[in-house]
């Protein structure tokens, strides 16, 4: 979940960068000394930070470090919604109440940013507590707050008086420099996209087809979550299906029920489902959920968001959505995924040749080529034929503190900071940690971070990192520094033992974390540009680079040892395994989320009234031209559910993927690898420092020191 571009302020109520879509102390002076190969994980216990210590650290630098006072109750949480919203509009109602003649950059624009940044930490608070707190009552007041926070922000996009002073302080001409002058444009181009430079007429327009579009959505969504795709199946065809799902899904005699509908079950007999008729069954049902109501509800979405941004000036929906991106607009974005469609191809092809020795020597198979029904089946007996890996072999390597200790050294290291817990005064769970980040150089702080690492009933079941205070340069010159929140769910501490991770918990650990250093190494001026709030198609790069540290083994043998034996090592041959069953068919995983990239942009970016009376068709056909092609009795595209929260934006996946290769290039490069600190401090200045402040192209070019260029990620995936 990122910021929403679509509105003027850009508020999403407990807005977190999460792992679903597909989201940790050591003397950094001692291992420089002792040089790479001293980087070694040792726990050294340490005390804590008291908060006062810290306080009157930060007050020397001149640094507001803010604890958020976590509400307890629901009363508590009504009571700082209601007064952080009637503050927020006392002080839009002075922004609107300006005398035209004495509006500036500091009373309108900046006044913006200014309660953007109050408001938006206790949305942020709210909306965390809504999935972390252990009060089931508490979380239900948190998720009201937040509904109600979401309607005022909606509320907030339409202040004519506002938009007026605004607009008053544009006529004056301003001559604003650097950030300054990248904040107005902002917002004026905000206030544009809303609509509110329209005649009244237009943007009464706009306003109802938005209000038509989010039903639709909506209706979309629910058809789609209600969706059931039941399958009858006696035991014979159920052969090869884990006896897991098999003793729950008895129906009767010989009757096995499965819902295709459930991801988990419908992706446990398309893996292993010996039966090919048993996993067309199965695929047929799934992709045609929500047919006959979703195809309409699609026709409907796509007219209306192509009337919406018609009216507003732009080419198409696709131009609409991406102007605020790095792409800028659709063409753009789609001749990136035909590039990577095409360097995709030999790979693509080799990989369907091995599923088709693997379909042939398959028991089971009626038809001899590979069908979209035999995908999953064959790329999961490749991975356990040639690589043999097991995966669960590797927990030993991975006792969670060790590996936590491991990270943070690693993060000291290449971004030049030191981590250092802190006492919290108060906590919403017993188990919450709390560490503050300090420049190695200067002593100064940088930000804080709350870990919540284990799962808890009723809290939030993914990887993610929340923002709680984002940086800002304040008024008297003194700078508010991020605070921020790990919520993540490792396996607890066994009575007997340590929690033990597995490779896909440390990189997940490594990508989360990487969230987290991205908001507190801001030095951005304004909220709006501060840490992760960057374009939905960069915000996941930086943590996507860092999912490439887990794969090298100069970085995990700094960390990673068997907890009952430290001396030894991860074996390098396993890692190549693991490696390499991984990458084993990266082709058909990318070809075939192109595949939904390609459909996704195309959908809004202009048809014809053939291709809008023949959705389903056309969708299939796209998508067959890039993945195996759907059986023409399916609608995959009625059950796309990205399609509503993605829309025109599914092309990001691939796009920040890219970029993520792209920059772990010039770590793999570097003299010292992973662990160079020239590159890390390059990193921290040239992207995590900027944020959304410059044109982030510019940031990745100036961390690359060249052009951009998508050969390094073409490689990783096995193209030379
Ligand atoms: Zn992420």
């Amino acid at each position: 979940m990122v910021l929403n571009d679509s509105t003027v302020f850009g508020f999403d109520a407990g807005a977190a960068i999460g792992h679903s879509m597909k989201i940790f102390t050591f003397s950094l002076i001692l291992f420089a000394s002792l040089g790479v190969l001293g980087l070694t994980t040792e726990i050294k216990p340490q005390t804590p930070l008291t908060w006062p210590e810290l306080q009157r650290k930060a007050a020397r630098f001149g640094i507001v470090l803010t604890l958020p006072k976590f509400e307890n109750s629901s009363e508590e949480i009504a009571q700082s919604t209601d007064a952080a919203i009637a503050k927020a509009n006392a002080a839009l109602g002075a922004i609107g109440g300006l005398d035209p003649k004495k509006v500036t950059f500091r009373n309108t624009v900046r006044a913006l940013d200014d309660l953007q940044s109050d408001i938006s930490q206790v949305i942020n608070r709210i909306g965390l507590l809504s999935q972390v707190h252990p009060e089931p009552r508490v979380r239900d007041a948190a998720i009201d707050a937040t509904q109600k926070f979401n309607d005022w922000g909606v509320s907030v996009d339409y202040r004519k008086d506002v938009y007026k002073a605004v607009k008053s302080f544009a006529a004056t001409n301003p001559k604003l420099q650097g950030e300054d002058k990248r904040l107005f444009e902002d917002q004026m181009r905000s206030y544009k996209r809303a609509g509110l430079d329209l005649p009244e007429d237009k943007q009464k327009e706009v306003e109802n087809l938005r209000k038509e579009l989010g039903k639709t959505e909506t209706l979309f969504q629910i058809n789609l979550n209600n969706a059931a795709a039941p399958v009858k199946l006696s035991r014979a065809e159920f052969d090869g299906v884990p006896e897991s799902l098999l003793g729950k899904s008895r129906s009767g005699e010989d009757e096995y029920s499965v819902d295709a509908n459930v991801t988990f079950q419908f992706l446990l007999v398309m893996e292993n489902a010996a039966n090919e008729e048993t996993r067309k069954k199965v695929y047929l049902a799934r992709d045609n959920r929500a047919r006959e109501k979703n195809l309409a509800n699609l026709k409907k979405m796509i007219q209306l968001r192509s009337e919406i941004a018609r009216t507003l000036g732009y080419g198409s929906w696709a131009d609409y959505e991406t102007e605020v991106r790095m792409a800028k607009n659709g063409a753009t974005a789609l001749a990136f995924l035909e590039r990577l469609k095409t360097g995709l191809e030999p790979r693509f092809r080799a990989e369907l040749d091995e599923f088709k020795r693997i379909k042939a020597a398959s028991k089971g198979s009626t038809t001899p080529e590979v069908n979209i029904w035999d995908w999953w089946y064959c790329a999961e007996k490749l991975r356990q034929e040639k690589y043999q890996v097991d995966a669960e072999a590797l927990r030993v390597y991975f006792p969670y503190e060790k590996v936590l200790q491991g990270m943070f050294n690693i993060y000291e290291r290449i971004f030049g900071i030191q981590i250092q817990e802190v006492n919290p005064p108060s906590k919403y769970s017993p188990d919450l940690r709390l560490y503050a980040v300090i420049d190695k150089n200067s002593g100064a702080p940088l930000g804080m971070f709350y870990m919540d690492m284990f799962p808890r009933a009723g809290k939030y079941n993914h990887f993610a990192n929340f923002s709680i205070i984002d940086g800002k340069r304040l008024e008297d010159g003194r700078y508010q520094r991020p605070t921020t929140s790990l919520i993540c769910n490792f396996p607890p501490p066994a009575k007997d033992g340590p929690s033990l991770m597995t490779h896909d918990d440390v990189t997940t650990i490594f990508h989360e974390f990487g969230h987290a250093m991205h908001a507190i190494l801001t030095q951005a001026k304004y909220v709006r540009f501060a840490g992760t709030n960057v374009p939905q198609d960069f915000v996941e790069a930086p943590s996507q680079m860092l999912e490439y540290f887990t794969w090298d083994k100069k970085v995990l043998d700094s960390f990673a040892a068997d907890y009952r034996d430290p001396s030894k090592k991860i074996p390098p041959e396993i890692l190549t395994q693991l490696r390499a069953a991984d990458l084993a068919t990266k082709g058909c995983f990318y070809r075939r989320q192109l595949s939904f990239a390609i459909l996704d942009l195309t959908l809004h970016s202009g048809l014809t009234a053939d291709q809008l009376n023949d959705l389903n068709a056309f969708s299939n056909k796209i998508l067959g031209e890039v993945f195996l092609p759907p059986d023409p009795g399916t609608a995959t595209v009625a059950s796309f559910g990205h399609i509503t929260n993605y829309s025109a934006g599914y092309y990001g996946y691939a796009w920040a993927d890219a970029i993520a290769s792209d920059m772990a290039s010039v770590f793999q490069r570097a003299p010292d690898g992973f662990l160079d600190t020239k590159i890390g401090r390059k990193l921290r200045d040239e992207i995590y420092a900027q944020g959304n402040s410059r044109d982030v192209s510019i940031s990745i070019e100036g961390f690359l020191g060249r052009k951009q260029s998508i050969e390094p990620f073409l490689k990783h995936v096995g193209i030379e």
